[in-house]
């Protein structure tokens, strides 16, 4: 790797690059496809050589790394996936059985030891923000719902006849779009902005912990 670490422009050296400027730059390693080129003799442009280092030491950023394990956690947290076989010892994403990098994080199974199931402190983490979606995502969806329900209202009391039949369409139709529409859009909008920099914050709680000694399972 050493022979092409040379080609950047104005004699920059790639392993000066602060790791989070690489994350940045390509965050999801698991997506580079095109480190084998390196191999090569064939000149790099900056961008390949960035996605290669950054694949072989940079760590993914914790946001990016949160918002990619979201959806999984969740599904343990439900019991839909077991809590249970190899996982990585720094994001707690699921790693097969000779898996020795991260495929979310980035991190090598030899500088973090992988555990066999994931700390309930870690899984707090992502239940926060599962939570704030919830809430605002409900609560949006049965404002939607009202909003039809009231438009239905609206046309019973106003429309002549045979006019006043659209009310029944637009009493269903209307309460699942609006439900959907209100919910998914606005709701899931105010979730986000809540969720996000709360699971944040409790990650970075955990972090603090756990460099700190303590034994999350206990
Ligand atoms: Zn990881």
């Amino acid at each position: 790797m050493d022979a092409w670490l040379g080609a950047l422009p104005g004699g920059l050296d790639a392993r000066q690059i602060p790791a989070a400027t690489l994350a940045r730059r390509h965050p999801a390693p698991k997506l580079c496809g095109r480190a084998a080129r390196a191999e090569g003799t064939a000149p790099l442009c900056y961008a390949d050589l960035v996605m290669t280092v950054d694949h072989a030491t940079a760590p993914a950023i914790d946001s990016e790394v949160l918002d990619a394990l979201q959806e999984r956690m969740e599904r343990i947290i439900a019991g839909d996936s077991p809590n249970a076989g190899r996982f990585c010892g720094y994001c707690y994403a699921r790693l097969d059985l000779e898996e020795q990098r991260c495929p979310v994080c980035g991190r090598s199974t030899l500088d973090v030891t992988p555990v066999a199931r994931i700390p309930r402190d870690a899984l707090r983490v992502y239940n926060a923000h599962r939570r704030k979606m919830r809430l605002w995502v409900n609560l949006f969806a049965y404002l939607g719902i009202l909003l039809a329900v009231l438009l239905f209202i609206v046309m019973i009391v106003f429309l002549p006849n045979p006019w006043v039949w659209f009310s029944v369409p637009v009493l269903f139709f209307g309460s699942w779009y609006l439900a959907n529409l209100l919910g998914g859009g606005l709701g899931a909008y105010l979730g986000g902005r809540q969720g996000v920099p709360l699971r944040a914050a409790r990650w970075r709680e955990l972090l603090e912990r756990r460099a700190a000694g303590e034994n999350l399972d206990t």
